[in-house]
This record gives C-alpha cells, structure tokens and sequence, in this order.
C-alpha cells in the first residue's frame, strides 16, 4: 500500500466515488470530519457503531487502485485496522 496524500487533486477523485455510495450521504458522513478521502485522513469521526453499511464505492475508484489499498470501508475502520 502507498500513502495517499490529502491533496485537492485527490478530495476531486474521491468526490466521484464516495460521493455518491450509498453508506456516504444516508449516514451523513459528509457533514462529519474529515468529511471524505477516509484513505488518507483515516477514518470518520462519525462513531463506527452508528454507521449503516450500504456498500462501499471504494472499489471503483482509482487510488484505491493506484495505490494498491486493501480492505475498503476506511470511512468506518481507516486505514490501520485494514493492513
Ligand atoms: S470509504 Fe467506502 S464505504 Fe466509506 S463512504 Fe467512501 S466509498 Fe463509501
Ligand atoms: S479509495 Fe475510497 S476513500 Fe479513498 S479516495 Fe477512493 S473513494 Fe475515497
């Protein structure tokens, strides 16, 4: 896995894929920090246990791929519960 930089170039990537999966806007993850790019920031401050699990997008997503990611969800479990 590479690190993911919390750049606007990425909050733009992950705008197309977060954005719109379905656990990201029902459960008001945006309006929490660090609102989005969970892949880089880590994980929601929203608690875990109050997030409904509709799916993850992350899959689709290009710096999931590019920087070969593993386990997805990083908006309930960030990036160190998924090594
Ligand atoms: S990290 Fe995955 S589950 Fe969480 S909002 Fe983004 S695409 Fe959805
Ligand atoms: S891998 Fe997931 S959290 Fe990271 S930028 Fe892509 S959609 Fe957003």
């Amino acid at each position: 896995m590479k690190v993911v930089e919390n750049s606007e170039e990425n909050i733009a990537i992950c705008k197309q894929f977060c954005g719109p999966c379905p656990t990201f806007k029902p459960n008001g993850l945006n309006m929490v920090k660090p609102n989005m790019l969970f892949c880089a920031r880590g994980q929601s401050e929203k608690p875990v246990e109050e997030i409904e699990d509709e799916g993850c997008s992350c899959f689709g997503c290009p710096i999931f791929r590019d920087h070969d990611l593993k386990g997805a969800w990083f908006c309930m479990h960030g990036l160190e519960g998924r090594k």
